[in-house]
């Protein structure tokens, strides 16, 4: 068709409403993409119709055939005439019904589009009614509904998606890919709808098999395996507007990428920003921020608090009180992340070991730093004095309890300075419920006898989550003790840092850091937390001159805070080569217990490594 304007120069309109096909093949372009997104409308259909059981049959990935036959309510004649038509559906009326969705489907635009695109066949009978009905939709062509026989309930064939749309047809990937993406789709419908059973086949043999029965736990078993359905800790939370349950796994589970992250909100599978953000923060500390914690929950609340019609996927939704939804599921999810088992499991790590040719590596070479130079302080230790923060709001400083003190300094003979001060002994006699013995070895790493194997715990990692964990609480109580330098160390910082760390002087005394400034382009470090093992006061000065000027935050900030005391802890550290006794392997052990959770350190490495008998065994190839 000419563009040239003179064209218009007659009197017909060069704007011309399109045929509807048409139409409907423009709007498949936004929710049909793949066979794997018919399989997601027509099961959604299927379960919309109250289905109690659904079969999804798939010939060559999909892309030859995808019938999906359930077992739910059935359509007349009449409603058969209508399911093809765009905008024509069964689960709205009127506008007012769009605040409160409580179907999967709801845009009437399902069918249309899929039937613009390929050749359908629906079959349905309703409960009861004698015989059925069948009607055809060739590429958006729709035939008459004839009657038929079959089975209650309705089958839906999709044959040859996109055979008159060849530009889309090529955009498919292999069969094997295009199998996955629909496999995919099945899984997250069962995983999502509790009450209802499901199978899948490929080319006619079985693929996927979800008994109707089967709870929560069963199906992702039944999914995902044994080893992450055993390693999953539940989660329930109801705080009578929303309601929550499903399971997290441990972190080591964590991938690239969100597959195995399922949300079901009122039992849609959604991928929305706000979950993601929460559960990513529910993983906070005990896993690397690059990577995808694996979980499985279900939301649920009344349907006029959420807007689905945000995206036509409908995967996208709007929270209508997304501020508390995000406390109270940050609320529910915390603590059950917290419990989940954090040790690697060293099965892997034994194969590699016993795999590598000879021996004359030491086992975990590689693995293992010099201690020597792990976070070793920067300048020769100054000797210390103890001493209470002068003004509000720290208190008098009370005896500590045992698991206050603030570190172990020296062997249990030689008690630190710090704790003489105090009268207190670093060892409780009466806590054994810990079975020893211990081994240490190289000075970094404890290997500890459990019931059924043993476990390597990682002093410094295991020391510095104690220590964070420690000035997080003296924060939070307004007490935190300073050990002041008798030498101040000097840290030389640029004209800028020297600013903020001035500006800022008086919030950080109170995290136990004072400094002051000390020519044009250098600070005194006059005190440090007491907490602090082997305190680096150079390193920790510029870690918080970084975050400050990063951030654009003073210290008063929740999550500045929570930086400045992360460095802390890994700034003093540790207890990498430090000789330990016996009862100070105890107390690490058991001040780790105390915590929330001591399986990482607070950069989410790691704290243990842990060997059953059966990792044993396999290694060893006894089984
Ligand atoms: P929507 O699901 O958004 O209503 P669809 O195009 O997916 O739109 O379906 C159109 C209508 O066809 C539905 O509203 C429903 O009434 C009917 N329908 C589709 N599939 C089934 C089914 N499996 N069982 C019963 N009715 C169905
Ligand atoms: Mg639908």
């Amino acid at each position: 068709m000419s563009r040239d304007p003179i064209a218009g120069a007659s009197e017909e309109s060069v704007i011309v409403p399109l045929p509807e096909v048409v139409r409907n093949q423009i709007a498949a372009g936004e929710v049909i993409e793949r066979p794997a997104s018919i399989v997601k409308e027509l099961v959604e259909n299927s379960l919309d119709a109250g289905s109690g059981h659904l079969q999804v049959d798939l010939e060559e990935g999909g892309a030859k055939l995808v019938r999906v036959i359930d077992d739910g309510i059935g359509m007349n004649a009449a409603d058969l005439a209508l399911c093809f038509e765009p905008h024509a559906t069964s689960k709205l009326r009127d506008s007012g019904d769009l605040d409160h969705i409580a179907s999967l489907g709801f845009r009437g635009e399902a069918l249309a589009s899929i039937g613009s695109v390929a050749r359908c066949t629906v079959f349905s009978r309703r409960k009861d009614d004698l015989t059925g009905l069948r009607l055809i939709n060739e590429g958006g062509r729709i035939g008459e509904p004839l009657e038929a026989g079959g089975p209650r309930g309705t089958s839906i064939e999709i044959r040859d998606l996109f055979y008159n749309t060849p530009a889309r047809r090529r955009f498919l990937k292999k069969p094997s890919t295009e199998l996955s993406r629909c496999l995919e789709v099945v899984q997250r419908m069962a995983l999502g709808h509790l009450e209802v059973g499901f199978v899948a086949t490929h080319n006619g043999k079985r693929s996927y098999d979800i008994e109707a029965s089967m709870d929560l736990a069963a199906r992702i078993r039944r999914t995902f395996g044994s080893e992450l359905s055993d390693a999953l800790v539940p989660v329930e939370g109801d705080d009578g507007t929303f309601k929550l349950f499903g399971y997290v796994a441990p972190p080591r589970f964590a991938r690239r990428d969100s597959a195995r992250q399922m949300w079901f909100l009122n039992g849609r599978i959604v991928k929305d920003k706000v979950l993601i953000r929460v559960l990513k923060e529910a993983y906070r500390g005990y896993l690397d921020p690059g990577r995808q914690p694996v979980a499985f929950l279900h939301l649920s609340m009344d349907p006029s608090l959420v807007d689905v019609n945000v995206h036509p996927a409908k995967a996208e939704v709007r929270f209508r009180q997304d501020r508390r939804l995000f406390a109270f599921l940050l609320n529910s999810l915390r603590p059950a992340v917290a419990q989940t088992d954090m040790a690697t499991p060293g099965e892997g790590l034994l194969r590699k070991a016993l795999n590598r040719d000879g021996y004359q590596a030491h086992p975990g070479q590689g693995a293992l730093q010099d201690p020597g130079t792990l976070s070793r302080p920067s300048s020769p230790r100054e000797p210390f004095v103890v001493r209470e923060v002068p003004g509000r709001p720290f208190e008098p400083v009370q005896r500590p309890k045992i698991e206050d003190l603030p570190d172990f300094s020296g062997s249990p003979t030689q008690p630190a300075a710090a704790e003489r001060a105090q009268g207190a002994s670093l060892t409780d006699p009466e806590v054994d419920e810990l079975p020893g013995p211990f081994l240490q070895i190289d000075k970094t790493y404890l290997v500890r006898r459990l019931p059924d194997g043993f476990e390597v715990v990682d002093q410094h990692a295991l020391h510095e989550r104690i220590t964070y964990e420690g000035l997080l609480r003296d924060m939070a109580d307004g007490k935190v003790e300073v050990q002041r330098l008798l030498v101040p160390e000097v840290v030389e910082v640029s004209r800028s840092e020297l600013a903020l760390l001035a500006e800022h002087r008086e919030a950080l005394a109170r995290v136990g850091i004072e400094v002051e400034p000390f020519g044009e382009t250098a600070v005194a470090v006059q005190g440090m937390p007491a907490r602090l093992r082997h305190p680096d006061p150079m390193g920790l000065v510029r870690d918080v001159a970084e975050i400050l000027a990063r951030t654009g935050k003073g210290p008063e900030a929740a999550d500045v805070i929570e930086e400045v005391l992360h460095s802390a802890a890994c700034r003093s550290s540790v207890m990498a080569g430090d000789e330990l006794g016996e009862d100070e392997i105890r107390t690490l052990l058991r001040r780790g217990k105390e915590l929330e959770s001591d399986q990482t350190c607070p950069h989410s490495r790691p704290t243990r490594v842990r060997f059953t008998i059966a990792d044993l065994e396999r290694a060893f190839h006894r089984k």
